[in-house]
């Protein structure tokens, strides 16, 4: 048994089952048991692996998407580059290094701001990006002003509620107790539209409140966002909720603090929700379109180009992993977001 375990068996016996945002918000950010807060789970070794850190190339693109932008917003003098989860701050760093060679004014104007909750990974993003970068707890402590967001696989680790269609009603779903272990189960009747019996329905009011918060700050001064999720394109039943270690699907309730622990994003639900704040969503697309787009094929081959054979088929194997259907390719969806009267950025533009 983990030691969350243990406090999270403690809890229910004294004040009933949990609802699954607390479920999780708990698993992933116990001030000490916590997954996130007592760990670096990226990589090989660890339980996952991020596309920033499958190919820098990842990053370089985002970063010429970043030069785009900041031409669409007719190049502030200062600027935050903003990154929520940032991870090892690998993405950041590749998306830096591909301004600093493409737009020298831009990397000059740039104030770096990462929003992370784990000291582990403050620690390896301050390793990975040097002195000027600035940390914060929450987006709403990051100062106003125009504004670059990037979010990569951040959503999916923000709290999901889940409601199960049961008798004509909607329940909540909740962790509870079941022969002293820990066990998904059923709670209150819940409002919501009518259903399937059977289905689960999951909604994510902090999703959307962080999508709200950013679309309001870009209704105040111009910018854009760019999230880059694992999730579906439109609202649909299902439940996504799922624990991660060792790079294997585990039972979400088998080892609560020490297994990853997310959904997939509805990226309609997160659209509306930029929308409600004021700003503008832009059709979101595949990982595999976007990358397309912005030139992984080229990218690829140019450093295939200079690497020997054994690379060169490392390098296919990246490509792959990023934008094959299979693959990140089809699961992970791009969205931006700009300020409503910023022209449509390529390539999400007619
Ligand atoms: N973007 C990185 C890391 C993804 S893992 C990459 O692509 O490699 C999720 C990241 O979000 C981690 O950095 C984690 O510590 C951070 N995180 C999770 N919940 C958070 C929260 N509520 N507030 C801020 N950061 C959070």
């Amino acid at each position: 048994m983990t030691p969350l375990e243990r406090l999270l068996r403690e809890m229910i016996a004294e004040e009933g089952p949990m609802r699954i945002d607390r479920y999780m918000a708990l698993c992933l950010g116990h001030p000490q048991h916590g997954y996130y807060i007592t760990r670096d789970p990226l990589g090989e070794k660890g339980d996952f692996v991020t596309a920033p850190e499958v190919s820098q190339v990842f990053g370089e693109l985002i970063g010429i998407w970043t030069v785009a932008q900041w031409g669409a917003m007719e190049q502030p003098e200062r600027i935050h580059l903003v990154e929520l989860g940032p991870g090892r701050g690998t993405l950041m760093a590749d998306v830096l290094r591909t301004l600093a060679r493409a737009a020298p004014a831009l990397a000059a104007a740039v104030q770096v701001h990462l929003v992370e909750t784990s000291p582990v990974l403050r620690q390896k993003q301050s390793q990975a990006l040097g002195e000027g970068v600035t940390w914060h707890a929450r987006l709403e402590d990051v100062p106003e002003g125009p504004m670059i967001l990037l979010a990569n696989e951040f959503f999916d680790a923000i709290p999901i509620r889940q409601n199960e269609r049961r008798d004509g009603q909607w329940r909540e779903r909740v962790v509870g107790l079941s022969e002293g272990g820990l066990a998904i189960g059923i709670g209150g009747i819940v409002p919501g539209p009518m259903g399937e019996e059977g289905s689960i329905l999951e909604v994510a009011p902090f999703r959307e409140q962080i999508a709200r918060h950013i679309g309001e700050r870009l209704a105040g001064h111009a910018g854009s966002a760019l999230i880059i999720d694992y999730g579906h394109l439109k609202t649909a039943p299902g439940d996504t909720l799922q624990a991660m270690r060792g790079h294997q699907f585990v039972p979400v309730t088998e080892a609560p603090g020490e297994a990853d622990l997310t959904s997939h994003v509805d990226f309609e639900a997160l659209a509306k929700a930029f929308g409600a704040g004021g700003a503008r969503a832009h059709p979101a697309m595949s990982q595999r379109q976007f990358l397309l787009a912005m030139g992984l094929e080229p990218r690829m081959a140019q450093l295939a180009a200079k690497a020997d054979a054994e690379t060169g088929a490392v390098l296919n194997r990246q490509k792959a992993r990023l934008a094959d259907e299979a693959q990140m390719g089809n699961l992970f969806k791009v969205l931006a977001v700009t300020s409503a009267g910023l022209s449509t950025p390529y390539p999400f533009g007619p």
